[in-house]
């Protein structure tokens, strides 16, 4: 295999292992399993693997963008303000695709809240 193609293969691959990857997530990943990928190489394909539709890349307020396949079917995401976690939301009804008179292709939403695991570990949240 071309070293480009490796390369490119080793970026999908952590994104598959960690499921919703920012470019810091790829960079630690890689080098704890003894890849040396440039930082430069990482940006470089993640913007290549994100306009040829293999990784979504998926952008939420006021933090950095994340990574993830684009196989997996369009869904929403839920965004934990305590612990940080997304979780992804499948059961959206974003079946919409025309909004007074224009075309939607695509419906993504970012809910921010106190994920299920917090709500229980902190009774403060519970209200
Ligand atoms: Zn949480
Ligand atoms: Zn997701």
């Amino acid at each position: 295999m071309e070293r480009s193609t490796i390369q490119r293969k080793l970026i999908v691959d952590s994104v598959k292992s960690i499921g919703h990857a920012t470019t810091k997530d790829i960079i630690s990943y890689l080098s704890n399993n003894g890849y040396n990928v440039s930082i430069g190489t990482i940006y470089r394909n993640l913007d290549l693997l994100v306009n040829e539709n293999i990784l979504r890349r998926v952008s939420i307020n006021f933090k950095e963008d994340y990574y993830e396949l684009s196989e997996i079917s369009t869904h929403n995401h839920f965004i934990c303000e305590k612990c940080g976690k997304i979780i992804d939301i499948f059961n959206n009804n974003s079946s919409i695709n025309e909004i007074n008179g224009n075309k939607v292709i695509s419906n993504t939403t970012t809910y921010y809240g106190i994920c299920k695991e917090c709500l229980e570990n902190n009774k403060d949240y519970s209200n």
